[in-house]
């Protein structure tokens, strides 16, 4: 049988960290097996979806390289994925449980189940729908029920739970998994006004998508022995279930924005890039079995198990990713960071910025950044000949200090391409000039770089002053202490 597998949210906010990786994991999942991906849009709780949330979810999953082979906006006309319009279908399948005795009608109002709940509280039981002893098909009779039903009567479709039930299934990740019916609710599956209930249309959706593994996050574990015991009333093979371990905050509590970003819209707009994000992710409760922590997406498909995947909550440690982060600025070709930063190297009008060149001021600088967006300002000196404004006093001490100006103005006047071409030749050209002026090498170098870039730290000095060239160094000199 094919593996299909899908991510299923539900659009009532922007993309959380947590989701990018279920999705991240279906992904790997699928295409490690050859498999199929579907999205899938769990929007039947209408009150609590929020506009645009859809669009940026779909932005953000097709950003960090997470790619679907059905469902929506993803090019193809792959039939309807989206469960808004698929409610006939659902009220269909609830009417086959009706009608086959696993569900049942039920009229309580809002009024009758509050007091149930109260009478149970009191009790101190857990609180559970009362097949007994409230307003239903079984206590009320065919008659009545048939009456109420002709006389339009607000009617809610609940999963008639088998007394003395053990549910039992084997979840991939977590192992055996054993219910006593007794815990369960009658849970409703179509609501007054027919809509279905999240229950109901996910498990109706997996089973005519013909989905073999449900992966997604742990919070679900509680209702999974409602959807075996769907499968069950429907006659259906239930796929198998893998839950994936929630994602704590570093003090193990459940992540939460209180403790920094969780949707992946914030790292985006921070400029994390998306291969770092997707590789951090990755490892949020996954391992390899070796010490290996940096993954293409190619490598992840090939390594990625569902049988190592913790059982464990796994601690989003924000060092961990500032690291990974790091990595990927370190490692990445220079000419894929040059393109991703060239409009915003655009956008600040800078003049010099053709793709190969910027790759050089890539190589140089990288090391010095958190951000690729940080070359921006940190690099203008070798973008433009626009340069920062250095302060009046620095410029005065230097000026008032006649043997550093006769050191720069020769160090100018003498300079060739050859003299900066390498760091030995560099080194002999610099020594010369400063012993000429009586001064140590290194008590000209601040300045130096100073007057060439106006900034105070930067890369190697060599290095930028062969990328900006001899003659733009020269002028840059002579302007500065003027
Ligand atoms: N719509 C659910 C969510 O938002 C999907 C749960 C599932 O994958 O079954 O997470």
């Amino acid at each position: 049988m094919k593996t299909r597998v899908r991510f299923a949210p539900s659009p009532t906010g922007f993309l959380h960290i947590g989701s990018l990786r279920t999705a991240l994991y279906n992904y790997l999942f699928a295409k490690g097996l050859g498999g199929t991906l579907i999205l899938r849009v769990e929007d039947t709780d209408r009150t609590r979806l929020v506009e645009g949330a859809l669009e940026e979810q779909i932005e953000s999953l097709a950003w960090a390289g997470v790619v679907f082979d059905e469902g929506p906006h993803v090019g193809g006309n792959f039939g309807p994925y989206v469960q808004s319009e698929r409610f006939d279908l659902y009220r269909e399948h609830g009417m086959i449980l009706v009608e086959n005795g696993s569900a049942y009608y039920a009229f309580d109002t809002a009024e009758e189940l509050d007091s149930m709940r109260q009478r149970q509280q009191a009790a101190g039981i857990a609180p559970k729908y009362d097949r007994s002893s409230m307003r239903n098909q079984y206590t009320l009779g065919e008659q009545e029920t048939a009456r109420l039903l002709a006389e339009n009567a607000d009617h809610v479709i609940r999963l008639k739970v088998p007394i003395g039930t053990e549910i039992r299934f084997t979840d991939a990740i977590r192992g055996d998994v054993v219910v006593n019916g007794k815990e369960i609710d009658d849970q409703i599956l179509l609501k007054s006004d027919g809509f279905p209930t999240y229950h109901l249309a996910n498990i109706v959706d997996d089973h005519l998508m013909e989905i073999t593994h449900v992966i997604r996050a742990e919070e679900w574990l509680p209702s999974t022995p409602k959807h075996i015991l769907l499968y069950k009333a429907f006659g259906w093979e239930p796929p198998i279930f893998a839950h994936v371990p929630l994602l704590l905050n570093p003090d193990r509590s459940k992540m939460s924005k209180r403790h920094g970003d969780t949707h992946v819209k914030d790292f985006r707009q921070k400029g994390y890039f998306p291969e770092a994000l997707v590789n951090f992710v990755a490892l949020l409760g996954w391992n390899p079995g070796t010490d290996q922590e940096l993954f293409s997406m190619s490598e992840l498909i090939e390594k990625f198990s569902l049988d190592r995947v913790h059982k464990a909550g796994a601690v989003f440690d924000f060092k961990k990713l500032e690291w990974v982060k790091q990595e990927y600025i370190k490692m990445m070709d220079p000419t894929i960071l040059a393109a991703r930063i060239l409009p915003d190297l655009e956008k600040a009008g800078y003049p010099r910025i053709e793709i190969d060149y910027v790759a050089k001021v890539i190589a140089l600088l990288r090391e010095r950044i958190s951000f690729l967006t940080d070359l921006v300002e940190f690099g203008d000196y070798l973008f433009s000949d626009t340069l920062a404004e250095v302060s009046s006093e620095t410029l005065a001490t230097i000026k008032a200090n006649a043997e550093l100006v006769t050191a720069l103005t020769a160090f100018a006047n003498g300079l060739t391409p050859e003299a900066i071409a390498d760091a030995d030749a560099f080194k002999t050209y610099s020594q010369q000039i400063a012993s000429d002026a009586g001064m140590k090498m290194g008590a000209i170098m601040k300045p130096l770089r100073l007057a060439v870039t106006h900034r105070e730290v930067g890369a190697d000095i060599q290095q930028t002053l062969m990328l900006l060239g001899a003659d733009r160094c020269k002028t840059r000199i002579v302007d500065f202490i003027r």
